[in-house]
């Protein structure tokens, strides 16, 4: 996409060509100024007009009121604003930007996956002082992951210690990122005045005089730092060279560069992932801000810049989606939200045609379709109404209301589902129940509410005791569920002892058979069925196909069968756990003309699955967790050698600066109580961070102590 092209080829109503979309993300380390940088761009973008202070509790995009309390970001709400460069090629021409926050703590990793999917750039925040934090590592990992071109905001330069190139050669060391400066900046902590633009060679100093730092001098390079803007000019030029023709004649033929050269080929190398400009700034202090806002337009990719989506029809075909407004109309469900003042809001990113308010949508997941009756974008202080969602656009629906985070929507014609981001299983349960009876039904309307929002966060509940239990991906997860019952649904519930959500599966084939027939007078009931079960990859959960030819079982009998497999596969033969990780093929069955019912199948089906189960040498899962420990040298033989007695695998270990890093892998069982543990080991001087990672086997050492304590009644969803 060249930048000359800036008139848009589609619908004349659009408000902004796709040209001049920008759907981006903030992704940073808890602490590291996500939140206030944010504002910061609101504010400069003209939404907000006043600056609200993270610490006085007004930030706009913490929406709900316990992030506010714990200072953490933990919704991906989707704003709107607009901004219209200085300078280069897209001069005097606003763009919208689409900010999709990310959650910033690691008990919600599966959110900041999702969000990343719908992104098509990032603004990576590091902290001047902290550099590249751990959980910073893994947030890069996952934008790795989705292919999202970046940029980075060297951000609090105007605190003591504050190193910006420290951090930029942390980035090249610790994420193997390809890093350079755009900008440098001229002083740093108290007498962090100004930045150098490498691009246009020219200093800009902020003035101080004003407050909100809008205002800002451009003047020469002073003599003292001529020398070195060249030599990071030349080293920016030179990486930069590999993605673009012209630069790299010019380059080697020692020819003076154009400003809109240089953009045009800092815009190839930061969409093609290879290169990751930098900038320095504080956005506490109102400085670089707006130079970040300039490079997102310039150097971030609009819709058009990236590979068109691929979703599935329910023909398995590959279906290309691209940003097309005349195409076919196909988005995807990317965040539930439930809003006080307009009710659910389904957030979701168009990937081609276009959505009008008032029609009908399709949902493959639920065969069903559904009428928009309202669409919104959202503002920091605003819901706008729009009549019309173009591709490309990130907007809110509402009137759907069987939708859940992951699904597609689409045109029924095209049938096309766009690959759920995988989310993780479950690492934590607990059981959970209303201070009072009344707020039973309540109380399991809001959770079956949360969890269609939440796809990591899952509900079930056992017939036989009425207990109600929730599962998630850390016990803060679980809490901050059991917050939002309170504030949001006024549901007030006590919560049992966090437990580990175990998971069974099979470690080989097997065959399985399953029958219920009663046939002693009355209306009889027949059903038959016989599968075969084999181990499947890890995150593929329960998978089941039916390969029934000649009406072995009839057709409207196949959907009861597999409803019966996937009920039997909630609780395992090792101990009640869910069995994943498998896949059920139907071969064969039989069935009464006149006795067969889909009860009867149903219950077959369930037979079946147990039968097989059985034979299929089934095991227990434990979920293992990614520990990383940062200690003082001092206390790294205690830390490694408590993590062994954890069942612990020590994977990697770094030192840095008398500091060292421990990477290990460690059963979620073996880390209860570690925060404490960990704290008076090292005398309160080491810190660690832990996320879930994978499912293993438990040693068969443990099984029996593990199914013995936590023996858990049959549980139904
Ligand atoms: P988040 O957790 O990444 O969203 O970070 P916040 O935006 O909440 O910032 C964390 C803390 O750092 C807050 O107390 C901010 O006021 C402070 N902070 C943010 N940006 C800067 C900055 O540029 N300079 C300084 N000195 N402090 C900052």
């Amino acid at each position: 996409m060249g930048f000359s092209d800036i008139s848009s080829k589609n619908s004349p109503k659009r408000e902004y060509p796709l040209e001049r979309t920008r759907n981006i993300g903030i992704a940073a380390h808890i602490d590291a100024g996500k939140t206030t940088t944010t504002e910061r761009i609101l504010y400069y973008t003209g939404v907000v007009h006043k600056i609200g202070e993270v610490h006085e509790g007004t930030a706009v995009t913490d929406w709900m009121a316990q992030e506010r309390e714990r200072g953490i970001t933990i919704t991906s709400a989707a704003i709107s604003c607009a901004w219209e460069t200085k300078d280069g090629p897209f001069n005097g021409h606003e763009h919208r930007i689409n900010i999709i926050d990310t959650p910033g703590h690691v008990d919600f990793t599966a959110e900041v996956e999702r969000s990343l999917r719908v992104l098509d750039g990032a603004v990576a925040v590091f902290c001047a002082v902290g550099g590249v934090q751990p959980q910073s590592e893994t947030v890069w990992r996952q934008a790795d992951k989705y292919s999202v071109p970046r940029i980075a905001f060297i951000n609090k330069m105007d605190r003591t210690g504050a190193d910006f190139f420290a951090v930029i050669e942390e980035m090249r060391d610790k994420l193997g990122a390809n890093a350079h400066a755009l900008f440098l900046p001229i002083g740093a902590e108290e007498d962090f005045v100004g930045l150098i633009d490498l691009v246009s060679m020219k200093a800009i100093y902020f003035d101080e005089s004003d407050e909100l730092g809008v205002k800002f001098d451009v003047k020469d390079i002073p003599a003292e730092l001529r020398e070195q803007a060249g030599a990071h000019r030349e080293t920016l030029i030179e990486a930069i060279s590999d993605f673009d023709d012209v630069v790299a004649e010019k380059y080697l033929s020692g020819e003076e560069l154009k400003e809109d050269e240089l953009k045009i080929a800092l815009r190839k190398a930061t969409t093609s992932i290879q290169f990751i400009g930098v900038i320095p700034g504080s956005a506490f202090k109102n400085k670089g801000v707006q130079s970040l806002l300039d490079a997102v337009v310039n150097y971030l990719p609009s819709p058009l810049d990236l590979p068109p989506m691929v979703g599935h029809n329910s023909k398995e075909e590959d279906v290309e989606l691209g940003p097309d407004d005349s195409g076919k109309f196909a988005g995807l469900a990317f965040k539930l939200w439930t809003d006080p003042f307009v009710g659910k809001l389904v957030f979701f990113r168009v990937y081609s045609g276009k959505l009008e308010k008032g029609t009908q949508v399709y949902n493959p997941r639920s065969r069903k379709m559904e009428r928009v009756s309202r669409l919104l974008i959202m503002k920091a202080d605003a819901r706008d109404d729009i009549d019309v969602a173009y591709s490309g656009d990130i907007c809110a629906m509402i009137g759907v209301k069987n939708v859940k985070t992951g699904d597609t929507l689409c045109e029924k014609s095209l049938d096309v589902a766009l690959e759920p981001p995988t989310f993780p299983e479950p690492v934590i349960s607990m059981s959970i129940e209303p201070n009072t009876t009344a707020d039973q039904e309540k109380m399991s309307l809001a959770l079956s509410r949360l969890s269609d929002e939440d796809p990591t966060f899952q509900v079930s509940s056992n017939e036989e005791t009425g207990q109600t239990l929730i599962a998630g991906m850390g016990e803060l997860h679980l809490e901050i569920i059991r917050d939002r019952l309170f504030r949001e649904f006024k549901v007030q519930a006590r919560a049992g002892k966090p437990e580990i959500a175990y998971r069974e599966t099979i470690s080989k084939s097997a065959r399985g058979e399953g029958k219920f027939v009663r046939q002693s007078g009355g209306k009889g009931q027949y059903g038959h069925a016989v599968i075969e079960i084999e181990p499947n990859k890890q995150g593929a959960g329960v998978e089941v196909v039916s390969e029934i030819v000649g009406g072995a079982i009839p057709k409207e009998f196949i959907k009861p069968t597999m409803d019966g497999i996937y009920e039997a596969a909630k609780n395992g033969v090792v101990a009640a756990y869910p069995v994943i990780d498998f896949k059920v093929r139907i071969v064969d069955g039989s069935f009464h003309d006149v006795d067969s019912s889909e009860m009867a199948f149903k219950m077959a089906g369930i037979f079946a699955l147990r039968d097989a189960m059985k034979n299929a040498g089934p095991i227990l899962l434990e979920p293992i967790m990614s520990v990383e420990v940062t200690t003082p040298e001092d206390y790294q033989g205690e830390v490694m050698g408590d993590l062994n007695r954890r069942r612990g695998r020590i994977q990697n270990m770094e030192t840095k600066t008398n500091a060292c890093i421990i990477s290990s892998m460690v059963p979620l069982e073996a880390m209860f109580g570690y925060a404490t543990d960990v704290r008076s080991l090292s005398k309160g001087r080491a810190n660690y961070s832990m996320e879930p990672s994978n499912f293993e086997e438990v040693p068969t050492s443990l099984l029996e102590s593990i199914t013995q304590t936590t023996y858990r009644e049959p549980v139904r969803t």
